[in-house]
């Protein structure tokens, strides 16, 4: 087993790795810009180095990351999710010093980090793909000629694309052209790679994931699926196990197809199959992620598994110890993004200093968080803050608790996502099961709440007033 690992990239994610490599009583060695210097991962790792410069270019120097594992005798580096995590080049530098890149191979990651091979593979395997262009659309007369063949909506797409942008929907042949000339200068300038393709609009789908462990022998299984269709600008922001709609069938057929897919891709490692699943039951392949995901708390909660310590035992060479029949989904979980962000405001990002912060507790409650009382949160990065996820018997007792874990979360001196959720957990529609991807856009009676007021800032409101009434 390793004996160091260095974690390379931030926040919760790699306090989420600090936290599985003590358990495997491996030493961890954090690196962050100094934006970073007051992150509780720095100071909860056994070793910390500064990276530069600036605030973000230090998580993204593959060489320099490279150079300091072996400087510090470091093992095993795990990438997390964003920044490095899904680069070929940077598994190839890792692989040539000896070190050890917890993902999957540099091939893998090349063929999955591109939408277009991905899905000519899963067409090739026979799992079914969302119509759209055989390859690349080169051109926006190829485009409209898919698009008017196919009928409006459709939705046009980077191939390099990740973390819900490059993503845009039109209905109408101008707006097709503006979209992919739009989408070609900013897909080239946010993943260098300006190449686009398009898919049929799928109304109303479900979002619905397959986590899958692979071994290095090929042994591939799945822990069951995630419900992520509660999105705000094609972004998750609340993820759910098991689904409430899957029938034990489906979840068997999808999840063979997740299978098959990472098998023809020669994959290992942790990894997620995306699909789309229609009104009508049908399902559709669109992505896979060759990594960890933000969401993976909600598939250990149900299933008992860590994910990450499995990530790290097969990275080591070890087979996978529990077959398919043996992964048991127990209960339901939620997991809720506390983002530093506004809904009110279009969810725009939020930062400065955190006044009050108090988590929640209790049964079945899990918190990954990065924030305590006086923490200043940074600009520079994306605005997860925590992930609340909670574990319950049955789907009502999971957003009861849910619902209570909200109200007793305390984080106050940015605006947070935390009173938004509050009132989805509140919305007859949610509580009832009954959402797809467009939820958010048909409930605009969630964005008029009120932010909570603690009894506390009650006390010096009053006291204000009755200072300014007494005209001290
Ligand atoms: P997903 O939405 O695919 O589940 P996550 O929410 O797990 O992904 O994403 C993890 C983080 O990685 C997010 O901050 C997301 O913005 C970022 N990310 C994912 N893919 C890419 C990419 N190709 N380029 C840049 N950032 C990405
Ligand atoms: P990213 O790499 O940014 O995660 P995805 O291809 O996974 O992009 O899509 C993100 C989200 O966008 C999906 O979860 C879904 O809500 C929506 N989406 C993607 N493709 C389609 C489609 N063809 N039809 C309808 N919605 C889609
Ligand atoms: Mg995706």
């Amino acid at each position: 087993m390793f004996r160091k690992i260095l974690v390379a990239n931030r926040g919760e994610i790699a306090m989420r790795i600090i936290r599985a490599c003590r358990e495997l009583g491996i030493a961890t060695a954090a690196i962050y810009a100094e934006s970073d210097a007051t992150g509780i991962y720095v100071k909860k790792a056994n070793e910390a180095y500064l990276v530069g410069p600036g605030p973000v270019k230090g998580y993204l120097d593959a060489q320099q990351i490279v150079r300091l594992a072996k400087r510090i005798h470091a093992d095993a580096i795990h990438p997390g999710y964003g920044f490095l995590a899904e680069n070929a080049q940077f598994a190839t530098l890792c692989e040539e010093a000896g070190i050890t890149f917890i993902g999957p191979s540099p091939h893998s990651l090349e063929l999955l980090g591109d939408k277009v091979k991905a899905r000519e593979l899963a067409k090739q395997v026979g799992v079914p793909v969302v119509p759209g262009t055989d390859g690349p659309a080169s051109s926006v007369e190829e485009g409209i000629t898919f698009a008017q063949r196919i009928g409006y909506p459709v939705m046009v797409k980077a191939s390099a694309g990740g973390g819900g942008r490059g993503l845009r929907v039109v209905r109408s042949d101008d707006e097709l052209k503006e979209a992919m000339e739009a989408g070609a200068r900013e897909a080239l300038a946010a993943f260098g790679n300006g190449e686009l393709f398009l898919e049929k609009y799928v109304e109303r789908p479900h979002h619905i994931e397959f986590q899958l462990l692979a071994d290095k022998n090929g042994y591939v299984i799945h822990l069951g699926e995630r419900d992520c269709s509660i999105q705000r600008r094609h972004q998750k922001l609340i993820e759910i196990a098991p689904s409430l709609i899957l029938t034990p069938r489906l979840r068997a057929e999808m999840g063979e197809a997740a299978i098959s897919l990472a098998r023809a891709a020669q994959f290992y490692n942790a990894g997620t199959i995306e699909f789309l699943l229609d009104p009508d039951g049908r399902y559709y392949f669109i992505e896979m992620n060759p990594r960890i995901q933000v969401e993976h708390t909600v598939t250990e909660q149900i299933t008992a598994v860590d994910i990450v310590q499995s990530q790290i035992w097969i990275a080591a060479g070890r087979p996978l110890v529990f077959g398919q029949h043996e992964v048991n989904l127990q209960g339901y979980a939620i997991q809720c993004r506390i983002n530093a962000e506004d809904p009110q405001n279009g969810f725009r990002p939020s930062s400065g200093k955190v006044t009050a912060y108090l988590s929640p507790g209790g049964v079945g409650v899990r918190i990954d968080g990065l924030v305590y009382k006086d923490y200043t949160v940074p600009p520079y990065y994306d605005a997860l803050l925590a992930k609340l996820t909670v574990h319950g018997r049955t789907w009502d007792e999971a957003v009861r608790r849910t619902h209570r874990s909200l109200e007793e979360f305390v984080l106050r001196g940015v605006k947070t996502t935390i009173p938004f959720l509050t009132k989805i957990m509140e919305e007859p529609d949610f509580r009832a099961g009954r959402f797809d991807t467009s939820y958010l856009e048909g409930h605009s009676d969630l964005y008029t709440y009120e932010e909570m007021v603690e009894p506390e800032d009650l006390v010096v409101a009053l006291s204000a007033a009755i200072a300014a009434y007494e005209g001290l």
